[in-house]
């Protein structure tokens, strides 16, 4: 064995030793759980969303590495970006990891423990954060942190990209890519996204890594009725039409769309879940019969993840309506909160909800005018229309797949189509293929947890996860 092989061998030993030296009982010393615990106890509810003590946190952390770190101010004092750049000989393009330090807030009164203690519960982190997407910057972080320990030689810099403004606000990685994208520019990214799925017993079941998100678009449904007093009631009320207008849009199901990703999704569901389902996710995939395909659709649909994945959605967010107690109002507005699928034909799909609505007294429009909120969603309508996903076809995704495979034997690696949106759009829309992945696993009962009460991530998931994530790393950036 030459002895080059062996030294790639030992970097990727490495993690194992530095890593999984932990037995049961000794989980509170896993690095990037103990980080995790640190990052949690910085409350960076956005918003406000001021994220900058945690910035200099992390920037201690690189710079005691002897890591070149930059940090990049924002128009708003209190939240900054940061780049840590591990340097490689430069003979392939950078590779970069990014991760939101942001978070939801919280409604408090419903948290069995206080979200910002990072309190430790029968092995698993509890706070703001642990999945999303603090988990991931401490994943993140270690595994970048363990390959400059390990001094690994490195083709191409590691780029480590902490962010603002991603949860909500207007310093995000868009306005950092407008600005500074010569420090975020890469061969690939990796970001927030695609999920690594545990079953009901604990074994992992999958790993989804997303190669495109859904674009969240608002959608304005205004009704118009006589405006009158209400001691005398007309049939025109424009709260009922909009009314009736609601209830018509809940009756109705968008057809199903099979993006490629999402079809390679099920067909890994197929393989990996029990009866009946499998046979539904089969079904779903290869059957010629519409009949077939109606029912597996409905049988799936029953989990709101699915039935999100593998269609376009919308769903009533706010309701306007009404100024005074003794006043029928002329008009009623909603607003519906659209998540289509990249390459949708917007025209045609808020066509269909007009026809569903059925009425001409309810205008249904994208919101319109000279103001900053019509440009960005006409912005957003370009981005859902145009954007394409990112391809599996790169150095990065095969490091990402050879390093599931290697972590979680035998278990399904599929792109994903993420029903969510993050901030990849700053690399995709600049041709930059970006992959997503939370990257620890999780059971469908922790994902309810996210931006929801109790949110958690189990210590052994962090630590499979930096094994996963160092792997890649390596794959990637060293051999
Ligand atoms: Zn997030």
């Amino acid at each position: 064995m030459k002895a080059s092989m062996m030294f790639k061998l030992a970097i990727v030993a490495g993690v194992c030793l530095s890593l999984t030296r932990l037995g049961p009982g000794q989980v509170k010393q896993n690095p990037t759980a103990d980080l995790l615990t640190e990052l949690i106890r910085v409350n960076t509810s956005n918003p406000p969303g001021n994220n900058r003590e945690l910035a200099e946190l992390l920037v201690k952390k690189f710079r005691a590495l002897g890591v070149e770190v930059q940090i990049i101010p924002t128009p708003e004092v209190g939240k900054v970006h940061v780049v840590a750049r591990i340097k490689g000989d430069g003979s392939k393009e950078p590779v970069l990891l990014a991760a939101h330090g942001d978070v939801v807030g919280v409604e408090r009164d419903k948290w069995t423990v206080d979200p910002f203690a990072g309190r430790v519960k029968d092995g698993y982190i509890y706070g703001r954060g642990a999945m999303d997407f603090k988990g991931g910057i401490a994943v993140f972080a270690e595994a970048i942190m363990v390959l400059v320990k390990n001094h690994v030689p490195l083709h191409r810099y590691v780029i480590f990209l902490y962010e603002a403004d991603e949860e909500s606000g207007p310093y995000g990685t868009s306005w950092l890519a407008e600005s500074h994208w010569n420090l975020m520019n890469c061969e690939f990214a990796l970001n927030e996204g695609g999920w690594i799925i545990k079953n009901a017993k604990g074994d992992v079941q999958y790993v989804s890594i997303s190669t495109g998100d859904k674009v969240s678009i608002p959608l304005i449904l205004t009704a118009n009725g006589t405006s009158t007093h209400s001691s005398m009631p007309r049939p025109d009320s424009a709260i009922f039409i909009l009314s009736r207008a609601m209830a018509r849009r809940a009756d109705y199901e968008p057809p199903v769309e099979l993006t490629p990703s999402t079809r390679e999704f099920f067909e890994a569901l197929a393989k990996t879940s029990e009866p009946p389902l499998s046979k539904y996710f089969e079904d779903l995939v290869s059957s010629k019969d519409p009949k077939v395909i109606q029912e597996a659709s409905r049988e799936i649909s029953k989990d709101v993840l699915l039935h999100a994945i593998m269609r376009n959605t919308f769903a009533p967010v706010f309701l306007k309506a009404g100024f005074r107690g003794n006043v029928i109002p002329g008009s009623a507005e909603a607003t519906l909160n659209l998540r289509v699928i990249p390459g949708t034909d917007l025209p045609k799909f808020i066509a269909e909800i007009r026809e569903v609505i059925d009425d001409p007294r309810v205008d249904v429009s994208l919101p319109s005018g000279d103001n900053p909120d019509a440009a960005r969603v006409k912005e957003l309508v370009r981005e859902a229309e145009n954007l394409k996903s990112s391809s599996t076809n790169t150095d990065l995704y095969r490091a990402l797949e050879a390093s599931a495979h290697s972590t979680w034997p035998g278990r399904p690696v599929t792109p994903y189509l993420f029903q969510a949106g993050t901030d990849a759009i700053a690399w995709r829309s600049r041709g930059v293929p970006v992959y997503g992945i939370y990257p620890y696993p999780i059971t469908a009962e922790d994902l309810t947890r996210m931006h929801g009460n109790d949110e958690r991530v189990s210590i052994e998931s962090l630590q499979q996860g930096t094994e996963m994530i160092y792997k890649t790393l390596v794959h990637v950036a060293s051999q």
